[in-house]
């Protein structure tokens, strides 16, 4: 019998990218094959398209991308148990060795033998089918779409936050960045009962987003003084939990302006610039809390039972759909048009 084949994106080189027919992966006892029907475009893939590399992270040899998806069981190894053919099923991209000191205390995004899709040299899927570890597998509801399965994963990484910087109800949160993480995040906040969110970005459709998906006021960090702002909006209290995902190094370095006292702060972005100097005097004389965000940990179940019963439309961030064989003009979109573009979704097979 031969080799059965499918249509992957490859990324040979950066800039580089193409469909061609790669071998079907072949599931392992513990592993399913999933039906790719929705994947998105995320930062990470647009950056590894575009330079070949993300830190130590190096593009070495030809990768497939992706790693935001959802779709259908379609073939089960003979000791997978919790899902079976036919299942919708939301993908959670990061396999860990589950028996390291971090997997045991819940920390498992700290794993070091983590295997992460599409982070070099592991592929991910932007491809018709892809073979995961079932227990990374988690059954959408009959009500929850493929687009929304998909966005669980840069979603995850907001829920994540919250539950880094402590998040209640009571808070007063500011997600700084609009784009896909921030918008997200600042839906996560909504998860978490918080009721007044604010949001900066330079660009005004992505403000304009963040108003629509219920933010409660988006603040343009180039014509206003965000600290200044912050505090007339809050009646003078400021708020209590800062939220990067900007990564810009000026929005890093002003976190600690426009938090207030004895507050929070959840580092998400990456600058491109590095290294960042930020005032610790400030962090001693406000103790205020830093904390880091390295993807997430045990966040799928809960944003499905969450999203389930909620109206929330997190489909709202989705501004584009291709089908695989255009990927480059998807990426070529990503790239060029981050003013106009939130999440890019892909479709293997039919775009829905
Ligand atoms: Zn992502
Ligand atoms: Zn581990």
């Amino acid at each position: 019998m031969g080799e059965r084949l499918m249509n992957a994106a490859v990324l040979n080189k950066p800039l580089d990218i193409e469909v061609r027919k790669v071998p079907v992966p072949v599931p392992k006892d513990d592993e399913a094959l999933v039906k790719v029907r929705c994947i998105g475009i995320c930062g990470s893939d647009v950056h590894y398209y575009e330079h070949g590399r993300i830190g130590r992270f190096v593009v070495e040899a030809p990768i497939i991308l992706g790693h935001e998806l959802a779709g259908e069981v379609v073939e089960v190894g003979a000791k997978v148990k919790n899902v079976a053919v036919g299942d919708r099923v939301a993908v959670e991209p990061g396999v860990t060795c589950g028996t390291c000191a971090y997997c045991k205390s819940g920390r498992y995004n700290l794993c070091p033998d983590v295997v992460f899709l599409a982070t070099p040299p592991v592929d991910g899927a932007w491809a018709e089918y892809v073979a995961i570890r079932s227990d990374f597998l988690f059954k959408l509801p009959d009500g929850m779409s493929f687009e929304q399965g998909a966005l669980l994963e840069p979603l995850s990484v907001g829920i994540h936050a919250m539950k880094r910087g402590g998040v209640t109800p009571a808070d007063r949160v500011l997600v700084t960045g609009l784009g896909p993480i921030g918008l997200l995040a600042a839906q996560a906040a909504r998860l978490f009962g918080v009721t007044e969110i604010y949001g900066t970005d330079v660009v005004a459709f992505r403000r304009e987003l963040a108003l629509q998906m219920g933010v409660t006021a988006a603040i343009d960090p180039s014509r206003e003084n965000v600290a200044g702002r912050l505090l007339e909006l809050t009646g003078g209290e400021g708020v209590d939990v800062v939220i990067e995902t900007s990564g810009n190094a000026r929005a890093i370095r002003e976190t600690v302006h426009m938090v207030k006292r004895g507050g929070r702060i959840v580092q998400v972005g990456l600058s491109a610039e590095g290294e960042v100097p930020i005032d610790m005097n400030r962090v001693a004389d406000f103790e205020l809390n830093v904390y880091g965000v390295f993807r997430y940990a045990n966040t799928y179940p809960a944003a499905i039972q969450a999203l389930s019963r909620s109206n929330m439309d997190l489909e709202k961030v989705i501004t584009h759909k291709f089908a695989l064989k255009d990927i480059r003009e998807a990426v070529e979109t990503a790239r060029t048009q981050k003013d106009k573009s939130i999440k890019i979704m892909i479709y293997p097979h039919e775009v829905s």
